[in-house]
């Protein structure tokens, strides 16, 4: 986070009386010791209330030591909290390492990520949070506490939204680098992909639809290939091959997007929709996403373009991803495989959010968990239905950060349940 105090896309103030910028992990500790309530902020580019700490400490995590270290023979890198992926994806492709997967931008820290079960697309991959093998935080007293995957604790440590301490280190699996294609095919009709769903999401390692739902079709399909992969041809479905590099955003200038039309390049610069070298500091967007089941994948694409009438004209664009299931507790794909239904909104909140009610009311039934880092209306008692292992979360919470220092409203009322 930079000098601002409102996140990436200006739609939440933050309000905490204090804003820390340690440059070592021994400031860092005093600072969360003598603090009666601390956040962790990592690139801010969550759209829900999640960072806020009104009257408490934000902790900017950016400052700290940025160190990335690749261990080849147990094949982890361990990085600091406030990485980006954009330079931890450069660093490991120049050491012959990747990661398995990236979400949209490559902008987003990696620990702000991993701590709201941040995802990319494909039927194999996991959430960002799923490499992650050990977590190095600071607790509540100011003391360090490390997590393993050898730890029951563990499962509920990773994808934690900041509340048992502040991450400072993460090691995450790595594998060994490879080079990515990118193909868009345009205009799939919607009930070509109701009816070869998993032929679709399937044709490439990570496959993204993007639809305006100004009309029963997906507008855009991305198919992203490991070299050398072979896959199905998304013309016999009736899309076609674009011709030229695609914006997801009707209109906008592809220029910000990473490249397609079949050019080879490293992971890091294929698996993310847009470049790392375009940094956008700002966002005229509001987001939601709901992660589905995938076996209701179509029932919810169905319910969706049954209110696409309301939907289209408060929405830049939609995208449709799947994430495979894991094991954290408070991850959307625990336990499933699962579909992501995102909405990038227009920038009017007022107007955005009764439509953002009528999508909730047609994705329930489908056991649709809203994303943590974008907005949604799903009250609390609800989520504690579609969160199977929250009562355990809570639990681990109270052990590891007694006081509820690590708390603030959006977590009060969403994790443990409480009015405010
Ligand atoms: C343009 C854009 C594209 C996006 N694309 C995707 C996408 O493809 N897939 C997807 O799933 N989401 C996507 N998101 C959502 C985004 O990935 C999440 O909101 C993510 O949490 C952002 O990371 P951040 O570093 O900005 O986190 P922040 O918003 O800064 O923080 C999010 C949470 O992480 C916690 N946190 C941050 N750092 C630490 C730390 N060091 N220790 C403990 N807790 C910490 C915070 O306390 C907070 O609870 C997108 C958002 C934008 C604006």
């Amino acid at each position: 986070m930079d000098g601002r105090r409102t996140n990436w896309a200006g739609n939440q103030v933050f309000r905490a009386a204090h804003v820390h910028h340690p440059t070592t992990v021994a400031e860092l500790r005093g600072v969360v010791a003598a603090a009666p309530r601390v956040r962790a902020v990592g690139t801010g580019h969550s759209f829900s209330g999640v960072v806020d700490v009104p009257g408490g400490a934000l902790v900017s995590v950016a400052a700290l030591p940025a160190a990335i270290e690749v261990d080849a023979a147990a094949r982890t890198v361990s990085v600091g909290a406030g990485v980006r992926y954009a330079e931890l994806g450069r660093a490991l492709h120049e050491r012959g390492w990747a990661l398995p997967n990236l979400g949209s931008l490559p902008h987003i820290s990696v620990a702000g990520s991993v701590a709201t079960g941040t995802h990319g697309s494909g039927d194999a991959n996991g959430c960002l949070a799923s490499p992650v093998a050990a977590v190095e935080m600071v607790g509540p007293e100011g003391d360090v506490v490390v997590l393993d995957r050898s730890d029951g604790r563990f499962a509920g440590a990773v994808v934690a939204l900041g509340l048992l301490g502040v991450v400072t280190r993460l090691v995450l699996d790595v594998v060994p680098a490879f080079e990515v294609e990118q193909r868009v095919f345009t205009g799939l009709p919607l009930e070509a992909l109701a009816d070869r769903f998993d032929d679709v999401m399937g044709a490439g390692y990570s496959v993204s639809l993007f639809t305006t739902w100004r009309a029963a079709v997906i507008d855009q399909v991305w198919v992203k290939r490991r070299v050398g992969d072979g896959g199905p041809d998304p013309a016999a479905w009736g899309a076609r091959p674009a011709d030229r590099p695609l914006h997801p955003v009707p209109g906008m200038p592809a220029g910000s997007c990473s490249p397609q039309l079949g050019e080879a390049g490293p992971w890091f610069a294929r698996l993310p929709h847009f470049r790392p070298e375009f940094t956008p500091s700002s966002g005229a967007e509001l987001q939601s996403e709901y992660l589905v089941p995938r076996r209701h994948a179509v029932a919810a694409l169905r319910a969706l373009a049954g209110i696409r009438h309301r939907v289209a004209p408060v929405l830049q664009v939609a995208e449709v991803r799947t994430v495979a299931a894991d094991g954290m507790w408070l991850s959307p794909a625990y336990g499933r495989d699962t579909v992501g239904l995102h909405f990038t909104w227009v920038a009017d909140a007022a107007a955005v959010a009764p439509v953002m009610a009528a999508v909730e009311e047609r994705l329930d039934g489908l056991d649709a968990r809203p994303h943590w880092g974008k907005l949604f209306g799903v009250p609390p008692a609800r989520l504690a239905e579609l969160y199977p292992r929250l009562a355990d979360f809570r639990a681990l919470a109270a052990d590891l950060d007694p006081g509820g220092k690590f708390g603030g409203p959006f977590t009060d009322r969403h994790v443990f349940g409480r009015a405010g």
